[in-house]
Formats: C-alpha cells, structure tokens, sequence
C-alpha cells in the first residue's frame, strides 16, 4: 500500500538531464517541493504554471511505497 508520493524531474519532457527527485507524504508536499526545485535549479516561476502544466506535472506525481 503507498504511503508517500514521488516526483522525479528526469520523467518530465525536456528535464531528462536533471537527477532530482522528491518524496513526500502528500501530493501537497511534493507539490510544494517541486515548485521549489523547478525554481532554484530550473529558474521557472512555478506562478507562471498554467493549468495544462500542473495537470502535465500531476500525472508525473506517483504513489510510492516507502
Ligand atoms: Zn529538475
């Protein structure tokens, strides 16, 4: 049963090249952890995002078990 949720930047189209990955409890913290990593390594304003997007990034969010 998954207990956590997971997001790995490589999954993600044109983002191939990065290595990061987080894991977080819930799709809330991962969102957030996201948002902040696309800002400090990929230099995105995630407000920018529109709703395509986060629907795109969404479905790269998954259930894990850890
Ligand atoms: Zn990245």
């Amino acid at each position: 049963m998954a207990n956590a949720f997971s997001y790995a930047c490589r999954d993600c189209e044109g983002m191939e090249a990065c290595p990061a990955s987080v894991v977080a409890e819930t799709k809330d913290e991962v969102w957030k952890l996201v948002e902040l990593h696309a800002q400090v390594a990929h230099g995105e304003n995630p407000a920018e995002w529109d709703s395509k997007t986060r629907e795109y990034l969404g479905t790269l969010i998954q259930p894990v078990n850890v």
